[in-house]
């Protein structure tokens, strides 16, 4: 987008977007450069939010700055039973667009050639018909394209990288400055190439040729709002086949399947240059709720007046909470995207690699054994599964895949919870459906185990 195509954007073999430098000049390189998250020359977070932010915000290492943290959730239940946290995402999308101070959104949703993809919505029933995540790679290159020069006024939505990523483009293309005028983040573990709906699709019986559509959170009343299921539905076929997320292989967060390499290199959680960032309040009382409640985190009065005046007519509700709680409701991104970082840039200088500049400092001594151990063993089952699903798709064959990355999950959650709850975890949904456990006391520590080993 930046350099319009000249560096083109391509789907790789493991269903990434990639950028092509080959045969570009030094002044579109040097323009990538400026524009990329990752790259060396583009400014990072604290320096983006310390221009578009004024310096009456509040901040926070962890969060970036705020104008207000809370917990949030839309009041009606058939709206939220569509959206995969508490709907704010979409909810504020929809007030901006309803209000007048937008024409349109451009987000991702249900795409005719693809999955997902990038798309501009220009009315409410498009904003509500593309709602949920998106675990999949994206790119808002032709979107962003399409809308650059219309003279209309739009909100993006995207995960930290994209939102940052987009606050760069619109310093090189000042025209479109006016044009993206608000920037709605998602919180963000990692992104995911497009083989983690494949392969989730392929264990609910839809193989990859043959997939038309996914649904990565459905959710179930009255049980646990992490406790969500992924759904699939077959090209010709109305019905959609499902799983709980418990029971998928890969389907775990904290293994970090399929994710991108470049999320290796990011230490943005809360999307700190965004207006207004959403997430899952994963936190003790929100938890338990299965209509799903967002963290959020303001960091427009614009926007700010907005959510107070949802919560005052009803349809929002809202309750405070303080940054230490949002942190807290990612706990384990904290450790993955803060000392993970800190330990593979530290090993990546170690071997002569190159490495983006980024805020966290190389070290490989911040974290214990325990933990150094965890964050080199997730980034080789990362880089393995994408190798080893390629090749099990092109051989048609799942359990391919499953020989393969069973022997790393198992080694992974040994390490992480030891010998004893390890073993319980890795044999908890075959024990769980042998009918010899019937003891409610082992049942609650095998739940308890495959609990642990649902979250990121
Ligand atoms: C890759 C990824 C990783 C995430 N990791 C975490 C995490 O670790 N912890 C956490 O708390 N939350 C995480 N989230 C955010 C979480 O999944 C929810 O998206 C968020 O809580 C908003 O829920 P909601 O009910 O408010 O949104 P909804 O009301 O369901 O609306 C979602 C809105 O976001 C848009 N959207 C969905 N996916 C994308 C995408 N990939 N790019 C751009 N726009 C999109 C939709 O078009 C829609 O407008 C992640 C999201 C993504 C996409």
């Amino acid at each position: 987008m930046a350099t319009s195509g000249r560096i083109p954007i391509t789907l790789t073999r493991y269903g990434a977007r990639q950028a092509s430098t080959a045969g570009a000049s030094e002044s579109d390189k040097a323009i990538a450069s400026r524009v990329c998250p990752f790259a060396r020359d583009s400014p990072d977070e604290d320096a983006v939010s310390a221009e578009v932010f004024p310096p009456s915000l509040d901040h926070d290492e962890r969060i970036g700055r705020f104008l207000k943290v809370s917990a949030a959730q839309v009041a009606s239940d058939d709206y939220v039973i569509d959206s995969s946290s508490g709907g704010m995402t979409s909810w504020f999308v929809g007030r901006l667009l309803a209000e007048g101070d937008v024409d349109g959104v451009i987000h991702v949703g249900r795409n005719e050639d693809d999955l997902f993809g990038y798309r501009v919505s220009y009315d409410m029933d498009a904003v509500l018909g593309n709602r949920k995540s998106a675990y999949y790679a994206t790119s808002f290159a032709d979107a962003v394209s399409r809308i650059e020069g219309d003279g209309r006024r739009y909100a993006i939505v995207g995960v930290p990288c994209f939102i940052t990523g987009a606050r760069h483009l619109v310093r090189e293309r000042p025209a479109l400055a006016d044009q993206l005028v608000y920037f709605v983040g998602l919180v963000c573990g990692h992104l995911k190439t497009d083989a983690f709906a494949q392969l989730l699709a392929w264990q609910v019986g839809v193989a990859p040729d043959q997939l038309a559509e996914v649904d990565f959170r459905v959710k179930h009343p009255h049980r646990d709002a992490q406790d969500y299921s992924f759904a699939a539905r077959r090209r010709g076929r109305a019905e959609w086949a499902s799983k709980p997320n418990r029971r998928l292989f890969g389907a775990n967060w904290g293994h970090a399947m399929f994710q991108l390499g470049a999320c290796d290199f990011c230490d943005d959680i809360f999307a700190e240059t965004a207006d207004v960032v959403l997430g899952d309040a994963w936190l003790e009382g929100f938890r338990q709720d299965w209509r799903g409640t967002n963290v959020v985190i303001t960091r427009s009065p614009r926007l700010q007046e907005i959510l107070d005046a949802g919560e005052d007519s009803g349809a929002v509700r809202v309750w405070p909470l303080s940054p230490d709680e949002a942190a807290k409701s990612q706990a384990g991104n904290f450790r993955h995207r803060r000392d993970g970082l800190a330990v593979r840039l530290a090993d990546d200088i170690a071997e002569g690699r190159w490495v983006p500049l980024k805020r966290v400092q190389p070290d490989a001594e911040r974290v214990g054994a325990k933990r150094r151990s965890l964050i080199r063993q997730r980034r080789a089952l990362s880089r393995t599964s994408h190798t080893a699903f390629a090749a099990a798709r092109e051989a048609g064959s799942l359990r391919a895949f499953m020989r393969v990355m069973r022997p790393k999950v198992n080694a992974y959650v040994l390490t992480d919870l030891g010998p004893v709850m390890g073993r319980l975890t890795i044999y908890a949904p075959w024990l769980a459906r042998s009918r010899f456990v019937r003891n409610s006391f082992v049942r609650s520590i095998l739940s308890r185990a495959r609990t642990r080993s649902t979250g990121t």
